[in-house]
C-alpha cells in the first residue's frame, strides 16, 4: 500500500527526516517491479532505503516516492554459497549461518540495517568488508529487468560501491561461507558485539553509526587511520548544534539529543570536519548517506 507524506523520521536510526510524498513498504521483488515501473512511467522519482540506519533525511522529506525493500526469501544454501535476499537484515543473516554452522561473516555482527544497505555501502568491521564474501547478486537494470551481476560489478570501495554513482536495487546476494562450530560462531558474535558496546551508544540512541569515514593507512599493511581519534583531538566531543550532539564516547558519532534536525546534523558536521581540516590539515568525508529533499541520495 502506497502511503502519503510518511514522516521518514519513523524509518531511520536517527530519527530524523520530513515526509515522503509518497511512502510503501514492498516485501518481494514481485510487487517492486511494477511500483518501480508506474514510477518511470509517471515520473515520480524512487528511491529505495533499508533499515536507515546509514542515513540523514532531509527535514523537507522527499519529493518522490521512497520504497522501503524489506524482501525475505527464504535463505538458499549450495555451499560454500549463501543467497540471502536484500531486504534480510544483518542480524537475522548472522542468526541462520550461527543455526547452521556457517562462518565467515561474524565481524558483522552488531552492525544494523539490512544486506542490500551492506553491500551499496560495503559495510564491514575491524578491517573486514561485505565485498570479500560477496561472488554475485541480483540486481534491477535500468530496464527494470533482473540481472545477475559479478563482485566486479559493484567496484567495491571502502563504505563505498558503484551504487553511489549509478544507482541500481540489490535484490539478493550470494556469499561464500565456510563451515564452522556453531557455538563457536555464536561465541565469536557475542564477543564482537560485547566489543561495539563498549564504543558506541545504545540502540534506544537514535545515531546513523560513523558519520565520517576513517582515512587511509598511513603505511602499507597498517590499519586505516580512525576519524574518531582525530575528531576527538580536535574538541568534537564538546560540540553540539541545536539537538546534535557528539557522541561522549565515541567522536564520530553523531547523536539526535531529543528534537534534532537534519539542518543541525548537518552544521554539526560542517564544524567537526572544519575542526579537523584546522588541526591536521585533513578534510574527512562523510559515510552517512544524505537524502535531499529534491536531488535523492546525495
Ligand atoms: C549504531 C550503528 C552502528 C553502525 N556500525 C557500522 C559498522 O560497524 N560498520 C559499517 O559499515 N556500518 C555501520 N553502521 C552503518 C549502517 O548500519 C550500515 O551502513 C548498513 O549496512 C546500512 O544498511 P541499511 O539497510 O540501514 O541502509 P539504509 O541506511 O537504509 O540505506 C543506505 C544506502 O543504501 C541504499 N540501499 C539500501 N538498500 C538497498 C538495496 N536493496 N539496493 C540498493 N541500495 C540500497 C540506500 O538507497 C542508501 O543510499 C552503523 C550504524 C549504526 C546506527
Amino acid at each position: 500500500m502506497i502511503v502519503r507524506d510518511e514522516p521518514l523520521s519513523r524509518h531511520t536510526t536517527i530519527q530524523i527526516g520530513g515526509p515522503a510524498d509518497l511512502f510503501c513498504e514492498v516485501n518481494s521483488v514481485k510487487t517492486l517491479l511494477p511500483v518501480l515501473q508506474s514510477s518511470c512511467e509517471l515520473r515520480i522519482p524512487a528511491v529505495v532505503i533499508g533499515g536507515g540506519s546509514n542515513l540523514l533525511v532531509d527535514d523537507k522529506g522527499f519529493r518522490g516516492l521512497i520504497v522501503k525493500f524489506v524482501n525475505r526469501e527464504p535463505l538458499y544454501l549450495d555451499f560454500p554459497l549463501l543467497t540471502v535476499s536484500a531486504g534480510q537484515t544483518l542480524r537475522e543473516l548472522l542468526e541462520y549461518t550461527a543455526e547452521h554452522s556457517l562462518s565467515g561473516l561474524e565481524f558483522l555482527a552488531g552492525i544494523p540495517g539490512s544486506v542490500g544497505g551492506a553491500v551499496y555501502m560495503n559495510a564491514g568491521a575491524y578491517g573486514k568488508t561485505i565485498s570479500e564474501l560477496v561472488r554475485r547478486a541480483v540486481i534491477i537494470g535500468n530496464d527494470h529487468e533482473l540481472q545477475t551481476v559479478s563482485p566486479d560489478f559493484f567496484q567495491f570501495n571502502y563504505r563505498s560501491s558503484i551504487l553511489h554513482a549509478c544507482p541500481r536495487i540489490v535484490v539478493s546476494v550470494t556469499l561464500e561461507v565456510s563451515r564452522g562450530d556453531a557455538s563457536a560462531i555464536r561465541k565469536e558474535c557475542e564477543r564482537v558485539i560485547a566489543v561495539r558496546a563498549g564504543k558506541h551508544p545504545k540502540p534506544s540512541v537514535p545515531c546513523a553509526g560513523s558519520y565520517f569515514k576513517n582515512l587511509p593507512p598511513e603505511r602499507p599493511g597498517e590499519n586505516r587511520r580512525a576519524a574518531g581519534y582525530l575528531l576527538e583531538q580536535a574538541g568534537a566531543k564538546s560540540m553540539k548544534i541545536g539537538g546534535a550532539g557528539v557522541y561522549s564516547e565515541h567522536a564520530n558519532i553523531i547523536i539526535n539529543t531529543g528534537n534534532a534536525t537534519a539542518q543541525d546534523v548537518l552544521e554539526l558536521g560542517k564544524k567537526m570536519k572544519k575542526a579537523v581540516f584546522e588541526k591536521y590539515n585533513i578534510m574527512l568525508e562523510e559515510e552517512v548517506r544524505f537524502l535531499d529533499a529534491q536531488k535523492g541520495i546525495i
